[in-house]
């Protein structure tokens, strides 16, 4: 079986359908495992989600998919996102807040664990060093934990004596899955912030036991035209071109 990792699509329509062109250019996949923020930041939240829905998937949720639908506090955002998130549940059908609204913040498939943030804390930790990676193996019992929330492209492994190393995880270069236990976290869709502004996504082959990362380029302008013509804030607009 064959299975697509995809985090924080954040509402970006453009990233998420190249993406989607992507994987089909790689060999289809049985099922897309999204990681949460499926929507915010981006100007296509409804057309995210329809997309996502015409897609066999699971998905958790993310901080920014609870708070467009008014179940965490709008104000632990930053005033962009929050301005984002304001905007966001305004275009919400009502179909679409009884998707969010029924998604889990963590998922057991397989010997994986999903979370958005991190298995300690599903919604709001951000994994991006080993020492916080390490704490995080006590907090779930299976081998591999995917995580999404900080964008950027990471391994984390754990050690024999208890401790984590991360490990690069470069585009194209097959991640083999051993009896080391790993925190894998396949960059971001929508948002990318480890300085290629490309999308980011992961396809794991269970009968090869490789996680292999992608990059995909997609019209950024596009997205950023659509966003400044919904008034988003331009910070938002301009981070899309840097990857940051
Ligand atoms: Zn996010």
């Amino acid at each position: 079986m064959r299975y697509a990792l995809l985090a924080d699509i954040h509402a970006n329509l453009a990233a998420f359908t190249a993406v989607l062109g992507d994987i089909e250019r790689h060999a289809a996949v049985d099922e897309l495992w999204c990681l949460g923020d499926i929507v915010g930041y981006g100007p296509d939240p409804g057309q995210c989600l329809e997309l996502l829905q015409e897609c066999k998937h699971i998905s958790v949720a993310g901080n920014h998919d609870l708070a467009a639908i008014g179940k965490l506090d709008i104000n632990l955002l930053n005033p962009e996102a929050a301005y984002a998130v304001r905007w966001t549940s305004q275009q919400l059908s009502p179909e679409d807040v009884t998707y969010l609204s029924s998604l889990p913040a963590v998922i057991e498939r397989d010997d994986f664990t999903l979370v958005h943030g991190s298995p300690r804390e599903s919604v709001w930790e951000y994994l991006i060093s080993t020492s916080s990676a390490e704490k995080n193996f006590a907090y779930f019992n299976s081998s591999f934990c995917l995580v999404g929330h900080s964008h950027i492209p990471l391994v984390f492994k754990q050690d024999e004596n208890g401790g984590c190393s991360s490990i690069p995880f470069t585009a194209g270069i097959g991640q083999a899955l051993g009896k080391s236990r790993m925190i894998i976290n396949p960059g971001g869709v929508g948002q990318p912030r480890d300085g290629d502004p490309r999308a980011s996504y992961a396809i794991y082959d269970s009968e090869s036991n490789v996680v292999r990362l992608y990059r995909v380029a997609y019209d950024i302008s596009a997205t950023q035209i659509r966003m400044v013509k919904r008034n988003l804030p331009m910070r938002l607009v301009a981070r899309l071109e840097k990857g940051l």
